[in-house]
């Protein structure tokens, strides 16, 4: 098996840094290193950790568990297993994680933060910890400690990140003595899985919905008996509306950065100072504690609202009633089986109308566990893209070798770099700027504005779903493989060919103007397709359809629009082929912005 660190990781950028960082406890070596080394950022931490390291007679007799950078929680899994005198807790920072991409700068802060804070949180309640930076990968860095210290077998819960799977794997391949233990954190099994849909196959398309009612028949949950409460599954169809003032929109916690995150925050601004976005301004929840009062705001003055404005949009409430919770869930942080309690026991009193509470419980019990099965099943889609090329070149067997640049499908064929205006560069198309500029400060934005302001230009351009892939993978601060591959390449842009969604995700101005309040403050006009001031949405629309005719238009659920597309005279489509080359050369012509 190739090293995983593979080639994304530029071993320069490591270089630069020029630290041979093994730092942390318990020795006064390495703790003299990291003193006099140019690691920053660490001193209030490292007095503060120091005391939980153990001594080589604290090493037998505990049970050796490895905390992944996102499982950070001693609510359920290994941690809860034995009591804290008898648990030793390994959490990593690794650089080369870091330098694998240039994740958003609040990201690095968010998730090194709570790690140092969780690492706090075990030592108070009893653990021994060792905490360890290094340059390394984390399976690397397992084997060094594992042997410094003279570990016995460390216990880990099955990784959710397939690179950090392919880490640890190549890890034991060198001697790494480790047990994978299912990660409890998740809702649903690969069986639970299977059972719904059988095992992998070419052609096979996946509907989150057949899942989902599986899901809600074995767990009991909005349900009496074997009939879903309120007499359907989904209310999804009475959650459309856009927002017009109808209520106030609440204005959610901010957590001010204490010591130890002014730390982080430093060393992420010394060691990744040309990554994306900024930490300016951080604000968001690094302990358990602050992580639950999130949740307590979104679950009293969020959710009662969440459900019909949940495809809204606005430029002046970016977050309206989402709970913005996914940075912390995919931290662990929050564990979805205790919202989904909450928010059935606060829809069972009546503090949340069953139509949101059943929104909000589908996404986590719905969508997060199938995407999640989906990348597994398809091996990072990898899978999907090698039977593509296959079928266009008509070679032989799959070859599901991994690859470092990522899964390539792109049924529709979409090719064209992605331009710099996801980057920051200003468009004039305000839906597209806003959006943009919100995930360049918060790292967030919700799923609406994710899919069709940020996606759907870049479907109807056709502009390459790998790109757009890995842009949000650096831009959000919830990304991690199994859900940021499987949203892109899967859900909203069609790359996967169908296989998790019945039809690509686009439309027009048209959507845009009704679910938002965009179009009011912009220069181009919804209303027109043709012409100089049209919003070049609707003319991208009619050309996608148009230009993918012979993918789509078997398509059942795209039968309407083509016969729409069917019906325009000729001189119409030429203009509006006009005005879509201009809209996508103009894009495409934009200089880059220094970031
Ligand atoms: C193009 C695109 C990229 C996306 N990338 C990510 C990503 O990198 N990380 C991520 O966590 N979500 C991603 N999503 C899914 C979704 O947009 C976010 O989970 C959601 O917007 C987070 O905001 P929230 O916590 O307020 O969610 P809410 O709207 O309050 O939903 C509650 C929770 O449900 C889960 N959820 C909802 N939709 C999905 C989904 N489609 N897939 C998986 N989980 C879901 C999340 O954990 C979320 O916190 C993406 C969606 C799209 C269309
Ligand atoms: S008019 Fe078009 S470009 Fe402008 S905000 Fe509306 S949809 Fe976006």
């Amino acid at each position: 098996m190739k090293n995983p660190r593979g080639t994304l990781v530029s071993l320069s950028a490591i270089a630069e840094y020029a630290v041979a960082v093994s730092i942390l406890i318990p020795n006064s070596h390495t703790a003299r290193h990291c003193r006099s080394s140019k690691i920053r950022g660490m001193a209030s931490f490292r007095d503060r950790i120091q005391p939980a390291a153990p001594n080589p007679a604290e090493i037998p007799g505990r049970r050796w568990i490895y905390v992944p950078y996102d499982r950070l929680t001693d609510r359920t899994g290994p941690l809860t297993e034995q009591p804290a005198s008898a648990t030793g807790v390994l959490l990593i920072e690794s650089r080369a994680k870091g330098n694998r991409r240039a994740y958003h700068k609040k990201k690095l802060v968010l998730l090194l933060a709570n790690m140092r804070h969780f690492a706090l949180e075990q030592a108070n309640r009893g653990c021994k910890v060792i905490y360890h930076l290094t340059d390394h990968t984390y399976g690397e860095a397992l084997l060094h400690l594992q042997r410094k210290h003279n570990l016995p077998e460390i216990v880990v819960p099955e990784p959710a990140e397939r690179e950090l799977r392919l880490d640890l794997a190549f890890a034991q391949e060198q001697g790494l003595r480790l047990r994978l233990v299912l990660d409890t954190t998740w809702l649903s099994t690969a069986e639970d899985f299977a059972q719904v849909f059988g095992p992998y196959r070419v052609g096979r398309s996946y509907v989150m919905d057949r899942f989902y009612r599986s899901m809600r028949q074995q767990t009991k949950i909005l349900m009496e008996g074997s009939r879903p409460h309120g007499g359907k599954f989904s209310f999804d169809s009475e959650n459309r509306k856009p927002f017009r003032d109808e209520l106030p929109v609440p204005i959610p916690p901010e957590f001010l950065p204490d010591e130890l995150t002014l730390e982080v925050i430093s060393l992420v601004e010394e060691h990744y100072p040309n990554h994306f976005g900024s930490s300016d301004n951080f604000c968001l929840p690094v302990t358990q504690q602050q992580a639950d009062q999130q949740w307590q705001f979104a679950v009293q003055h969020l959710l009662p609202h969440f459900g019909p404005f949940e495809d809204a949009m606005r430029d002046d409430h970016l977050q309206l009633f989402h709970s913005r919770t996914s940075p912390l869930i995919n931290l662990s942080r929050l564990l979805p089986a205790d919202l989904i309690r909450d928010v059935e026991q606060a829809a069972g009193s009546g503090a949340i109308p069953l139509a949101s509470a059943e929104g909000f419980i589908r996404q986590l019990l719905g969508w997060r566990e199938f995407m999640r099965h989906l990348h597994r099943e398809t091996d990072g889609y990898r899978l999907v893209s090698v039977l593509q090329e296959n079928a266009t070149q008509g070679t032989g067997a799959p070859n599901l070798s991994s690859s470092d640049i990522g899964a390539t499908p792109s049924a529709l064929s979409a090719e064209l770099p992605l331009p710099a205006v996801y980057w920051g560069a200003k468009s004039g198309l305000h839906c597209i700027d806003t959006v943009v500029a919100q995930v360049i400060e918060e790292g967030w934005s919700h799923h609406i504005t994710r899919l069709m302001v940020l996606s759907n230009l870049a479907t109807l351009c056709g502009f390459s779903p790998r790109q757009l892939t890995d842009w949000f993978w650096i831009a959000y601060i919830d990304a991690y493989d199994w859900v940021v591959e499987t949203n892109v390449l899967g859900m909203a842009t069609y790359a996967d060919g169908g296989l998790t969604a019945t039809k690509p995700y686009v439309s027009g101005a048209a959507y845009i103007h009704r679910m938002s309040n965009y179009c009011g403050h912009c220069q181009f006009d919804p209303k027109r397709s043709t012409g100089p001031d049209s919003c070049p949405f609707t003319a991208l629309y009619w050309t996608f359809l148009e230009r993918n005719q012979p993918v789509l238009a078997s398509n059942f659920r795209l039968q309407m629009p083509y016969a729409s597309l069917n019906k325009k005279p000729a001189a119409e489509l030429v203009q509006l082929r006009a005005r879509a080359a201009e809209a996508i050369h103009q894009l495409q012509s934009l200089p880059y912005p220094k970031l």
